[in-house]
């Protein structure tokens, strides 16, 4: 007797504590187990989706449905940041580390802020001797691109030039790889025509303006540094420095001399 009572109260507290759930309740629960959940997304450690990118909500009709969890933007830029090839430049090439001590800074300064917030499609461009900051602000531009959405590559011109002297050979190879550069959004030739081989220039120059050409005829914004002004390109040749001047526009700067003179185009 004793055992039975002892058994019909485990039944009765059994049935308080799992009685069956109404549909309500098991899309609650449902929604409650999907939520706190733990996804394995990388590069944020985010509280609210718990890095599965992904949040679920209940509809009026008990249906439920998902969202994107607004650290998404944020992933996904950083995920385009990476496959950029950009590396870790971008950590101290930014507009706000840029020095600007004089007034050529601040026009190269300002101009770049104004290509960043321009819509025309327009290419950038920005000649003169090393140690002017080109590649800083040639990267801190990617940066604030890639950030727009935007997918963006980065190519070191010495790199992609003996790239491509490797695979010219190889008809579809260097096919696959021109159309590569051709297709992407918006691509960063950094240290244009700065290859190590000075006798190979004639090479050089055909790589560089099947590039610039492809790009030009496809209207891609693409982004430049060179160690070479605008003119100075221009008398080595001039089908290129003509696309890139035109597509360029206001966005052409050249910093040259010892007093590094910024004019631009
Ligand atoms: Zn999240």
């Amino acid at each position: 007797m004793e055992e039975l009572i002892k058994e019909l109260s485990l039944i009765e507290n059994f049935r308080k504590y799992f009685k069956p759930m109404s549909e309500e309740e098991y899309v609650k629960y449902q929604t409650d187990l999907y939520n706190n959940s733990v996804g394995d997304l990388k590069y944020i450690d985010c509280k609210i989706c718990k890095n599965k990118g992904y949040i679920q909500h209940i509809d009026e009709n008990f249906h439920t449905y998902l969202t994107e969890c607004e650290c998404m933007v944020k992933r996904k830029s950083i995920a385009r940041l990476r496959k950029s090839g950009l590396g870790n430049t971008i950590e101290h090439c930014t507009l706000d580390s840029y020095t600007v001590q004089n007034p050529w800074q601040k026009r190269v300064k300002d101009t770049a802020l104004e290509y960043i917030s321009d819509t025309s499609g327009s290419w950038f461009y920005i000649g003169g001797q090393s140690g002017c900051g080109k590649t800083h602000i040639c990267t801190a531009i990617s940066v604030a691109l890639i950030n727009q959405g935007r997918t963006l590559k980065y190519e070191i011109w010495r790199n992609l030039f003996h790239q491509l002297q490797s695979l010219q050979f190889d008809n579809e190879k260097y096919g696959y790889k021109l159309k590569e550069l051709q297709d992407v959004d918006i691509l960063y030739i950094d240290d244009f025509m700065k290859s190590l081989d000075r006798s190979k220039i004639n090479t050089e120059l055909n790589f560089a303006f099947e590039i610039i050409n492809a790009r030009y005829i496809a209207d891609k914004p693409t982004i430049i540094s060179s160690e070479f002004d605008i003119s100075q390109l221009n008398s080595l040749d001039n089908a290129i420095a003509g696309r890139i001047v035109e597509k360029s526009g206001r966005f052409t700067i050249s910093v040259s001399g010892g007093e590094k003179n910024f004019r631009l185009k």
